[in-house]
């Protein structure tokens, strides 16, 4: 049920953490285990968020038809024991970081739990800590689906984290307006200055989580939720549906990030408008 530590493993520091995404993206795409997700992407400007709308190709749906599994008696997990080729290294006892093997935007990074958790369950102070790790070696947004509604394909727990998109210097197109009111149902605060010590920014961005579910009166059982985090801000947006017009939205829609399915979901998205988009799925 899990991929323990070896006995003499060595966890990955912040600063060799880029260096280990690089060489490790190299060898995952010679030897196939990773395979990215050609798409165009497109701006679209709304209250002065430059929204990146991506399109999937043709190529991608054929490819979708080709590939697509049989169905198993026995649900996979693909986090129980991750292809060693998409294994960028271990962050604790407890955390695997590995690349997201079907990847829109590059070096996209997955954060799991060696046993199996939950995806619904809690985030815990050492889901925090090996995401504090991540983000002190790649300053870019960190990210959690909690629940199917929120976007979640997978149910073995695992937080995310994206080198950042931009424009310029911003880390996400969202981060423009925030901590304003981006027009979605929302609870966002500012967090203290990065130490660069995963133990403190981890037990930081728990207290940050924490304080935010409970100002939305986020308790048991669970809604689905999506949670947006980089250095400097943490977002949580309740969710009521996962989608709307046929356009699936997970926490990067928060982040001003939206992938479609072709042509007609763009067209739909223009006529509609990005921001209205995400307050019908987060009323
Ligand atoms: P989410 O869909 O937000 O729950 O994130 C789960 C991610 O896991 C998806 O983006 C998939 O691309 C990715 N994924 C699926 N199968 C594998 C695998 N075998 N190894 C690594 N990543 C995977």
């Amino acid at each position: 049920m899990s991929t323990p530590p070896l006995p003499h493993e060595t966890y990955l520091r912040p600063e060799d953490l880029w260096p280990r995404i690089v060489s490790t993206t190299r060898h995952a795409l010679a030897t196939g285990a990773l395979q990215p997700i050609a798409t165009e992407c497109q701006t679209l400007e709304q209250r002065g968020i430059a929204f990146q709308v991506r399109v999937l190709g043709r190529a991608h749906l054929k490819d979708e038809r080709t590939k697509r599994e049989k169905p198993r008696a026995v649900p996979f997990d693909p986090f129980e024991n991750p292809d060693p080729d998409l294994v960028v290294g271990g962050l604790s006892p407890t955390h695997l970081c590995l690349l997201n093997k079907f990847n829109v935007v590059e070096h996209h990074l997955l954060i799991v739990t060696r046993a199996f958790e939950e995806q619904e369950s809690l985030l815990t102070a050492a889901d925090f800590e090996a995401l504090a790790l991540c983000m002190d070696g790649l300053d870019g947004l960190g990210f959690y689906n909690s629940g199917e509604v929120a976007g979640a394909s997978q149910p073995h727990k695992h937080l995310q984290l994206i080198p950042p998109l931009g424009p310029d210097a911003l880390r996400v197109p969202m981060e423009k307006v925030l901590p304003g009111a981006p027009g979605f149902a929302h609870a966002v605060t500012r967090l203290g200055p990065w130490e660069s010590s995963p133990a403190r920014d981890g037990a930081r961005l728990l207290a940050a989580y924490q304080s935010l579910m409970k100002e939305l009166g986020i308790g048991h059982p669970l809604p689905p939720y999506n949670l947006l985090t980089t250095r400097d801000w943490m977002l949580l947006v309740p969710r009521a549906r996962a989608e709307s017009h046929g356009i699936n939205v997970n926490a990067m829609g928060f982040a001003g990030s939206l992938l479609v399915k072709n042509q007609e979901q763009l067209q739909r998205l223009q006529e509609l408008g990005p921001l209205e988009l995400l307050r019908q799925v987060a009323p």
